[in-house]
């Protein structure tokens, strides 16, 4: 399994270890996320609610919308698992979304693709 498959595999088993969970483990570790935003650092929160996280999501859909001239939508299903975007109807478009977001999480999680 490449890294990238092992990484949403990990995402869809909630098998990331969270600030939340390692507070659980010990009570000595903080459970407050990790972007400094004082929230609980649940595994939904540091892949997509954190306002940091939120922020950076947006600068990736206003950049490829206005590369491909396409109206990407802010949803969770397309950045972080892949899906589909429902109003576009071309393959090949869709094909470069899925592997500009592919690339972004590798970049970001410094996975090499
Ligand atoms: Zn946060």
């Amino acid at each position: 399994m490449c890294k990238i498959q092992n990484s949403k595999s990990s995402l869809l088993h909630r098998a990331y270890i969270t600030p939340s969970k390692f507070n659980k483990m010990d009570n000595s570790l903080s459970h407050l996320c990790w972007h400094g935003c004082s929230e609980t650092g649940t595994l939904i929160h540091l892949m997509w609610q954190c306002p940091a996280v939120k922020s950076f999501w947006k600068e990736v859909i206003s950049r490829l919308s206005s590369i491909l001239i396409v109206k990407i939508p802010l949803c969770p299903l397309i950045c972080l698992l892949g899906s589909k975007v429902d109003n576009i109807q071309s393959t090949r478009i869709q094909c470069i979304i899925a592997l500009a977001f592919l690339s972004v999480k590798c970049h970001r999680s410094g996975v090499e693709c």
